[in-house]
């Protein structure tokens, strides 16, 4: 297939175009870099199967020649206030890529008959009042609330996708992706993962937002990627979980990482994030995955954080 990957200089994204290169396929990667980094696909910069196109998908697209299938990535996707890059700080750029961008990759997938799969988000459920999260939920969502430019961007992508798979017959997917880290996440975007394995590294105390107690499901990335292929070879239409189902406070994280790390600073605790708008739990119901697709993750959270430690060491030039 010849596979347009809109976000391709992000965390995810980066890996999706390896992965698909890796599977003998043609790949387009187009990002304007807001969140995202060249760093990520200098290693695939050569490779005659990988075409890069800089380009914001809020405005028109143009891809030149056949295109078979469209993965839409695109989005800033940390919500720390804290980070230049979390979506907070970029509320109109969040709200176009995730309302124009998917409007205009949704029109290139349909000029040409392509599969199209949407990155959606856990967050479409809000700060869940449904424990775990099943597809069926419909959500619990501040529509003004701070998290707000990220949710309902996605909530809005979500229903622009289903009505052109019901109006056009596109050929759409959507997953649903909840917590997943590795090696490529942006060091200084504010999320969870980066935030304390860069603190534990440097021996400084974790720096935990409220008491705690809120939960999240940690997957490794490779995981991830393993079921967005299987879905976009799959021609399933209705949403999809994809995440690890092991749920822990962040407490419990962070003494993970201090213990995987060998840091012994300990925590320390910061105001709430996002006063009141930070979901309280979460944790996905991947039945539906498992079921449709026969995929689960294999990959257990120390193993995963064992993986991602040598690409933060790299970046803060630990040896
Ligand atoms: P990321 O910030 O590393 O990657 C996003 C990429 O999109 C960046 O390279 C950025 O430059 C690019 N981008 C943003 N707006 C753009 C625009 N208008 N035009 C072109 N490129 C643009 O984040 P990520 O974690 O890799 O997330 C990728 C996707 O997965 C996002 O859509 C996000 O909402 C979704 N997602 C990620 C997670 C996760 O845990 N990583 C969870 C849920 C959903
Ligand atoms: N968090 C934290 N310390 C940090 C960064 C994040 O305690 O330095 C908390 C944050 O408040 C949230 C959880 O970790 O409850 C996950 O945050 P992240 O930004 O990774 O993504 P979210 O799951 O909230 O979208």
């Amino acid at each position: 297939m010849r596979i347009l990957v809109t976000g391709a200089a992000g965390f995810l994204g980066s890996h999706l175009c390896e992965r698909l290169l890796l599977e003998g396929h043609q790949v387009i990667g187009m990002d304007n870099f807001i969140t995202g980094s060249p760093d990520n696909l200098v290693h695939l910069a050569g490779n005659p199967n990988f075409l890069f196109i800089r380009h914001d998908v809020a405005n028109f697209i143009f891809v030149p020649g056949k295109v078979n299938a469209v993965l839409h990535f695109a989005s800033p996707a940390s919500p720390n206030p804290a980070s230049p890059y979390g979506y907070t700080n970029l509320p109109i750029q969040t709200m176009k890529a995730g309302a124009l961008g998917t409007h205009n990759t949704l029109g290139v997938a349909r000029a040409h008959s392509a599969r199209y799969l949407l990155a959606s988000t856990s967050e479409i459920y809000g700060d869940p009042l449904e424990h775990p999260q099943k597809e069926s939920y419909w959500g619990h969502v501040d529509p003004i609330g701070l998290r707000s430019v990220y949710d309902e961007s996605k909530r809005f992508a979500e229903a622009l996708t289903m009505a052109y798979h019901r109006y056009h017959g596109l050929n759409t997917g959507i997953v649903r992706i909840f917590n997943t880290y590795g090696p490529r996440m942006r060091l200084d975007d504010g999320r969870v993962v980066p935030n304390f394995i860069q603190q534990a590294l440097r021996g400084e105390p974790l720096t935990i937002y409220g008491d705690g107690t809120q939960t999240r499901s940690f997957c490794y990335v490779d995981d991830l990627i393993e079921g967005i292929y299987r879905l976009l070879l799959s021609e399933e239409h209705m949403p999809v979980n994809m995440g690890n189902p092991e749920e822990m406070s962040i407490m419990q994280f962070a003494h993970v990482i201090n213990r995987v790390v060998g840091n012994a600073a300990g925590i320390t605790h910061k105001p709430a994030m996002l006063a009141g708008d930070d979901p309280k739990k979460r944790q996905p119901d991947i039945s539906r995955a498992k079921q449709i697709l026969d995929w689960e993750p294999k990959i257990p959270l120390e193993e995963g954080i064992r993986l991602t430690i040598p690409y933060f060491k790299n970046k803060l030039g630990i040896l």
